[in-house]
């Protein structure tokens, strides 16, 4: 089983993850940048940031034999603090790099006019950049806060293939469909959605345009939920090639529209005595 998660944070994961995703069959992966759960107080606190998720977490993922990609944007949490909203004219220096395959994650968090802007200003970047979003829809107010942000990305002219509307449910995923856009959908352990829910959207539903992923970060996660999910689609009678196109094929269409990804194999995860800017991910006798 080959498995791709299309949206998971890495940079507060620990080697003892990758090593579990490498054994699981997880070879590629995207992390959207977000925000740290401590709020950043400046622009130059995300520069910091995402140099990096286009440079250590890369490296850092590759010692493990999974390829990693990253999204960058102004997350909506932190599209409400005037100390953050400068980082918007530093994007533009990010989008055009190797591993950034989408404008991500953006949307609404309390759907406030502060997020609005730094929305739409980022979904006219993507078109600029010629990139697919990674749209986060808000926790509260889910099927307002969804029609809303579809009613935006329409407005914004991407096409709606270039776009996935992540964290749906059942409550969401119609309208969603509906529109064009991709679906997004986070595993988590004990809240939202669960792998057995997963899979009944994915019968009633079908597989295209959509997309599972764990959304591991710093909070109560799972970066297993993706191969969960799919030992859970196995169980209830998918085929291994229906697993295939939702937890591999589907993500690498999705985000091949960059034209940025890269999927070849990595040697696997040897403790070589590589570094990256003099820092290995071993210690001691490492470098
Ligand atoms: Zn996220």
């Amino acid at each position: 089983m080959r498995i791709f998660d299309p949206h998971i944070h890495m940079t507060s994961r620990t080697t003892d993850d990758y090593e579990a995703m490498y054994a699981a069959g997880v070879r590629a992966l995207v992390e959207p940048a977000f925000w740290l759960g401590q709020p950043r107080t400046s622009a130059a606190s995300f520069a910091d940031y995402f140099d990096a998720l286009i440079g250590w977490e890369r490296f850092r993922a590759a010692q493990f034999g999974i390829r990693h990609h990253c999204t960058i944007a102004l997350n909506p949490k932190e599209a409400n603090d005037p100390r953050c909203t400068p980082v918007l004219d530093l994007l533009p220096r990010y989008l055009g790099k190797d591993g950034v395959v989408a404008v991500g994650e953006v949307g609404y968090d309390s759907m406030t006019p502060e997020e609005d802007a730094a929305f739409a200003r980022q979904l006219e970047l993507a078109v600029e950049f010629e990139l697919p979003a990674l749209v986060h829809t808000p926790h509260r107010d889910k099927a307002s806060g969804t029609s809303r942000t579809l009613a935006v990305v329409r407005e914004s002219g991407l096409p709606p293939e270039r776009v996935v509307v992540d964290h749906l449910n059942e409550v969401t995923v119609r309208e969603v469909k509906d529109s064009g856009c991709w679906m997004g959908f986070s595993i988590y352990p004990d809240t939202k959605m669960d792998e057995d829910r997963m899979v009944a959207i994915l019968q009633e539903y079908g597989t295209d345009r959509m997309l599972v992923n764990s959304a591991a970060d710093w909070g109560r996660s799972d970066p297993l939920k993706t191969v969960k999910t799919a030992r859970a689609m196995l169980a209830s009678g998918f085929t291994e090639s229906d697993v295939d196109k939702v937890l591999w094929q589907n993500p690498v269409e999705f985000y091949g529209q960059s034209g940025r990804l890269v999927l070849d194999d990595l040697p696997g995860f040897s403790p070589s005595p590589e570094t990256f800017s003099g820092n290995s991910v071993l210690r001691g006798g490492g470098q």
